[in-house]
């Protein structure tokens, strides 16, 4: 990847969803980060209900440096987590998402 793609880009839904998700749970400053989100790295488990993905400029932060989660708690399919550092988002967790899945193994794939 020569630039990491938006998230707005490649999962417009799931953006959409995470942003006013974060805002009905009274995230409003995590929810101003979607629209800048950048998909750096997906993850590269194999489990076959994973669609995480980085957004860290810096994606091994996440392994020394402990944040804090936020769970989404809206109504939809799925399980979608929020890794947050110092602030701001650098990993999202998305499980049992399969359209997620996807879009991710097309830009993963090249
Ligand atoms: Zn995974």
């Amino acid at each position: 990847m020569t630039e990491a793609p938006l998230v707005r880009f490649v999962l417009p839904g799931l953006a959409g969803r995470i942003e006013a998700g974060l805002r009905a749970q009274g995230e409003g400053r995590l929810a101003e980060q979607v629209d800048d989100l950048r998909i750096t790295a997906v993850c590269p488990c194999e489990h076959a209900f994973c669609g995480s993905f980085h957004t860290s400029a810096r994606p091994m932060m996440r392994w020394f440096m402990r944040g804090r989660q936020v769970s989404l708690h809206d109504d939809e399919r799925g399980e979608i987590t929020i890794d947050v550092v110092r602030g701001e988002i650098v990993y999202v967790e998305v499980l049992y998402l399969e359209d997620v899945r996807e879009a991710l193994a097309r830009i993963s794939s090249g």
